[in-house]
């Protein structure tokens, strides 16, 4: 979990939760990540929320601030004018080094080093039923190297130069795709067979991405050559501080183009919420049997995400992903 030591008290909702739900039969560690360092009650309370041990680090300041080839009069420009253009979290420079930080850095940290698999949790968010299965093992004994369990459409003006730079990338790096991506998730314009994206062709992103506050994956797909080529490649074009590239994004394009799409699962069986969406199983005899206690779909503070929903790209996944329950 990265995290600020003024989240604790959503930090330990979190931890509660997780904990009840699954790793209180699995003891599995908890790893804290700051990009200051932790303060003693924090440290206090998350160690006694455990069930197994915790560790925490302070993030280098070199893996967290601003890249010395970012300018620093263009990036103040960019920051003001997405602030005045009120585009979600635009004002914000602390989170466009949260979204370089995760999307380029999480993985290479020092107490993460003997660890081959990560689930990633934030403060306040809930997990609606009894897990009853292991997902790491799941992810080991399946190859699974991606997992998530809401995908959504992503704020188009967050990211206006994400998929042309991903195309360049593309064209710099032939045999980077995967002949057996998921391609056809995230693009409108469908390939035919295998082909790598067409760049002339102008095949578009359809904004689809795995919504990244949970993820659970295989750290050593992104400590990968051709993951470490793409992050760098986006992270040089600047748009991570020049626009506001979230990491969400940059995972699941990079999930959807350079993995085998057979590598990247969904968990059907997990209920979960971050505000302000939640999914839950769909199947009834599951919800009973996991002992889940979904949100209710008409509170009103709620904007609850059913599958099935518009701006779900769930039926997409199912139909383009490795998701094809129901022939299978
Ligand atoms: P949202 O989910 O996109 O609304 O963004 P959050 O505020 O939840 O941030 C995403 C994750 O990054 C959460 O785990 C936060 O605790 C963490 N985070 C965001 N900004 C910072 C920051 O400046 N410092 C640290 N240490 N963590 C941050
Ligand atoms: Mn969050």
């Amino acid at each position: 979990m990265l995290c600020r030591n003024w989240e604790l008290p959503d930090v330990l909702r979190s931890m509660r939760s997780l904990e009840d739900r699954f790793n209180k039969d699995y003891h599995y560690t908890w790893t804290f990540l700051n990009d200051v360092d932790f303060t003693e009650l924090f440290k206090l309370e998350t160690t006694a929320m455990a069930s197994g041990d915790t560790q925490y680090a302070t993030i280098p300041a070199e893996d967290w601030n601003t890249p010395w080839y970012i300018n620093e009069t263009k990036y103040n420009e960019c920051v003001k004018k997405f602030t005045e253009e009120n585009i979600i979290y635009g004002f914000s420079k602390s989170y466009r080094n949260m979204c370089h930080f995760n999307s380029g850095y999480f993985y290479k940290q020092e107490l993460l080093k003997n660890y081959d698999y990560y689930f990633r949790v934030e403060p306040g968010v809930e997990y609606f039923c009894d897990f009853q299965m292991d997902p790491f093992r799941l992810m080991r004994e399946q190859k699974k190297k991606y997992g998530f369990v809401i995908s959504i459409i992503e704020y188009e003006e967050t990211i206006p130069t994400l998929w042309p730079t991903v195309e360049d990338f593309l064209h710099e790096y032939p045999d980077a795709q995967n002949a057996n991506s998921a391609v056809e998730f995230v693009t409108n314009k469908e390939p035919i067979g295998f082909a790598v994206l067409d760049v002339e062709t102008n095949s578009a992103y359809n904004l689809c991405h795995f919504w990244s506050n949970f993820e659970i994956g295989d750290l050593n797909f992104f400590r990968s050559d051709v993951y470490e080529a793409y992050f760098t490649y986006l992270s040089k074009s600047g748009g991570f501080h020049y626009e506001r590239w979230g990491d969400a994004p940059v995972h699941s394009i990079a999930a959807a183009l350079l993995l085998d799409k057979n590598e990247i699962h969904r968990f059907e069986d997990i209920g979960y919420y971050h505000n302000p969406f939640h999914t839950c199983p769909s199947s009834n005899n599951m919800r009973i049997g996991k002992r889940c206690i979904c949100r209710d779909e008409d509170e009103d503070d709620e904007q609850p995400i059913s599958d099935l929903e518009p701006n779900s790209c769930l039926t997409k996944w199912w139909k383009y992903g490795s998701g094809k329950r129901f022939i299978r």
